[in-house]
């Protein structure tokens, strides 16, 4: 029973401690400890905080840190070795004896022939009893060693490649892990076979026990001339790594130490990582995992995540469990029926698909810290990456793909632009014929189907950019970009992970930020939040088209491209000030999942496209649809019955608050109009040429929208104030405006997802820091260009 559950007056005996790391280590300097006595003096009024007794003194704890406290109720209670706690094992109890207080519960676990027996024996020899005894079906022997003030049980395990259910061994292993809850997991690894052992080390981490590994025979790898960092590769699988030469001992003092500081909660690299699936199968655990909370988190000490991974594999075991247990029966028709789902969009089985992700993140450990031997063979499957990741040929290969990407986007989406175009056009005429004039009239045609339309016309643009991000991802050359340009992104102080949202942010910022997912280190994703917005999305690219075409006649492209470049510039040295002051501090290494290339299926394809593409028509639907219909009631209202339409603009809501924040737009050289679209702009940039649309019309009737809206900013003047008469723009107000376009508050849908995806505050500080500098950087070109003529 949990301490929490004693009454008051009561006594019991310290069994074990439960949950992690700082807890564990401050609850155990206050000396809840196995094996001590505990009497509960008194309740506190509202019956939380509980005040106890131990060691001759008082403390008090809340109930619900007391509950992570296993007690048998009484005292002189005779703490039994690990046999007796594992399940399964009644009638082989052995060996119970008074203990003080000092005990850590240590399995080992390995593949068959990876050295365990060794491992164990030497541990053992020169020590106390070893014990022999039968569990269920398979055999566990048991030691007992002193080590650094602790007494130490430790299991030899049966040999397995994994801990699925397909051999009684594997059930036996996993059985133990997940009830016996040893309290550090040795996992004895066979360096000269590193890839497949140390699946069953993803496996273990998945299962969120504490690990430490023995890399063992460590005197073949060395003899092979192969070289591995394994320091580097115990930081990024947060396990440390110690080497060892069981049949000689070395090695395994070494080895017993980092059990004592894991155990103590001591170990600076032991850490909890997290597997990435991808993103077809993420979400699925996902969802299953938000179900297992709701039923108030997974039974039996299984780990949330690990109960989804399982129950989306199909194991047959922990489907039976789960299905024995009333409320949770649910999950397991949930989780078939995600695994079916998945199943059709892959053409292959899920849990294939989920052991290719573990040799994936193993592939991608392992190419960041092995040097294999010179004759070594490649293992089947990752052939291309000779060429795809190689040295100096990755590069270009990469550049060329998104010359290609780019082009494509361009180039095949013109025409069914077109045809967009020209059927929204259509269509604006046919209701401007069929409704009768006056205000409805003019809010459908002139707010409605002028807002939207101008913007529903970059949905082919945007699908084709999706589908070439899909395709990359399902054919597993994504991680491989990630994986090259790792070095690059370090020494701006972020991992080769963030490429991939920076590389998506060209399309739409939104779906970037949510990409950010696969970042495990937190600070990484913040900053890669931070920054994603700087990387030119798709929505202002209409804003340099027209300011671009009607400024610049020669170098379009060029200027183009600069403007691009300017948000890439900005982006890094942004980074690089954010990780000398809010995020400075030592990275976590963290592993690059190189999963095995794959054809793609088409299906899966379309439907990540098709998932991305819908949130560009959800923020069509909501955001712009009622932002158009705001900018058009406050462009049209309070109405003026007489004057020219200049006039009429000048005294609706939108001109006089045009007007108002004029001084503050004054120094980068704009005038009332560019700072209300700056205004609109925020809802979502697109708005900005359509509001410019309805700003700088002519007198004549038919001047509205963005045709002839370039002719129409060349000729604007402005109409008061010092200025008045000169020309708005020059080359320099151009360029000043565009980067204000590029720099400044991304916009609501990116705020909104950077709320989501990480706190209000990181909100707020994004929205404020990218207008100042925006205005910063049109200012200085603006007085630039004063300064020069
Ligand atoms: P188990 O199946 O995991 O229990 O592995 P064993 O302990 O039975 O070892 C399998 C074989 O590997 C035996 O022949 C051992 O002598 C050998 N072996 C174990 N550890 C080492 C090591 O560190 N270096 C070398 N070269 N051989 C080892
Ligand atoms: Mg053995």
């Amino acid at each position: 029973m949990r301490l929490s559950e004693l009454a008051t007056s009561e006594k019991g005996t310290i069994t074990r401690i439960h949950g992690s790391g700082a807890f564990r280590k401050r609850i155990m300097e206050m000396g809840f400890i196995r094996g001590k006595n505990v009497e509960v003096i008194r309740n506190a009024p509202l019956l939380d905080p509980v005040e106890y007794r131990i060691m001759g003194y008082n403390v008090s704890l809340r109930r619900q840190e007391a509950w992570l406290v296993e007690v048998i109720p009484g005292e002189e209670y005779r703490v039994e070795t690990s046999a007796g706690i594992f399940a399964g094992d009644q009638g082989c109890r052995h060996q119970g004896y008074r203990v003080d207080g000092k005990v850590i519960n240590v399995a080992l676990v390995g593949n068959p022939n990876s050295g365990k027996t060794s491992l164990f024996n030497q541990a053992s020899g020169a020590h106390e009893r070893t014990g022999n005894y039968s569990g269920v079906t398979v055999d566990a022997r048991e030691t007992t060693i002193h080590h650094g003030g602790y007494l130490i049980n430790l299991t030899d395990l049966p040999g397995t490649y994994s801990v699925t259910e397909y051999t009684p061994e594997e059930l036996f292993v996993r059985t133990r892990l997940l009830e016996g809850r040893p309290d550090v997991v040795i996992n004895v690894v066979d360096a000269s076979n590193l890839e497949r052992n140390l699946y069953l080390t993803t496996q273990l981490i998945e299962m969120n026990v504490r690990v430490i590994v023995a890399l063992n025979m460590y005197d073949e790898l060395q003899k092979s001339g192969a070289k591995l960092k394994f320091d580097e590769l115990g930081t990024m699988l947060g396990i440390p790594v110690v080497p060892t030469v069981a049949v000689r001992g070395r090695g395994i003092l070494e080895l017993l130490n980092r059990v004592v500081e894991v155990y103590r909660g001591e170990n600076p690299i032991s850490r909890p990582v997290r597997i990435n699936y991808g993103s077809s199968v993420e979400p699925s655990l996902e969802a299953l995992q938000k179900e297992i909370r709701k039923n108030g988190g997974a039974p039996d000490g299984f780990p949330d995540r690990y109960l989804a991974i399982k129950l989306l594999e199909g194991d047959r075991k922990v489907t039976a469990m789960v299905e024995g247990i009333s409320g949770y029966r649910s999950l397991a028709a949930m989780a078939q029926a995600e695994r079916n789902m998945l199943a059709k969009a892959f053409g292959d089985e899920v849990d294939s698909v989920m052991a290719d992700a573990r040799y994936g993140f193993i592939a991608g450990a392992l190419a960041e810290t092995m040097t294999p031997a010179k004759n070594s063979a490649v293992s089947p499957g990752r052939d291309p990456d000779s060429l795809l990741t190689h040295r100096i040929w990755g590069y270009p290969i990469f550049l060329a793909f998104l010359f290609i990407m780019f082009q494509t986007t361009f180039v095949a989406g013109s025409l069914p632009m077109e045809w967009i175009e020209s059927g929204v056009s259509r269509l604006g005429a046919m209701a401007g014929n069929l409704i009768p004039p006056g205000s409805f009239h003019d809010l459908l045609v002139d707010g409605v189907i002028a807002g939207v339309g101008g913007v529903i016309v970059f949905l082919p643009n945007i699908l084709i950019l999706f589908f070439f991000i899909s395709l990359m991802e399902d054919t597993g050359y994504m991680a491989r970009v990630s994986f090259i340009m790792d070095k690059l992104m370090h020494r701006i102080g972020l991992h080769g992970k963030s490429f991939i949202p920076l590389l998506m942010g060209f399309g739409c910022n939104v779906p970037a930020i949510m990409a950010t997912r696969t970042l495990e280190n937190r600070k990484d994703r913040v900053m890669t939040m931070l920054i994603a917005p700087f990387m030119s999305c798709s929505a202002r690219l209409p804003v340099y088209v027209l300011i671009i075409s009607a400024f610049f006649e020669k170098r379009q492209g060029l200027v183009l491209f600069s403007v691009y470049l300017t948000g890439i510039v900005l982006a890094i040295s942004v980074a690089l000030l954010l990780k000398k002051t809010i995020f400075a501090g030592k990275d976590v290494p963290f592993v690059m999942e190189l999963p095995p290339y794959r054809i793609p299926s088409m299906r899966n394809t379309f439907r990540h496209m098709w998932f991305n593409a819908k949130q560009y028509l959800h923020k069509m639907g909501s955001i712009i649809l009622v932002a158009s219909v705001i900018i058009w009631a406050l462009s049209y209202f309070p109405r003026l019955e007489e004057g020219t339409r200049m006039e009429r603009l000048e005294h609706s809501w939108i001109g006089r608050a045009g007007h108002f924040i004029e001084p503050a737009v004054q120094p980068l050289g704009f005038d009332w109009k560019l700072g209300v679209s700056i205004v609109t702009g925020l809802a979502a940039k697109e708005v900005v040429v359509s509001t410019m649309g309805v700003l700088y019309q002519g007198d004549e009737a038919g001047e509205v929208g963005t045709a002839g809206l370039g002719e129409r900013l060349r000729e604007q003047e402005h109409a008061s104030g010092r200025l008045a008469g000169q020309k708005v723009f020059t080359p320099f107000v151009a360029v000043a405006f565009m980067l204000f376009v590029l720099i400044y508050f991304p916009c609501v849908a990116v705020i909104a997802a950077i709320k989501k995806e990480s706190a209000t505050k990181w909100a707020l500080f994004s929205m404020f820091y990218t207008t100042v500098l925006a205005w910063i950087v049109a200012f200085l070109v603006n007085q630039a260009g004063k300064w020069l003529f």
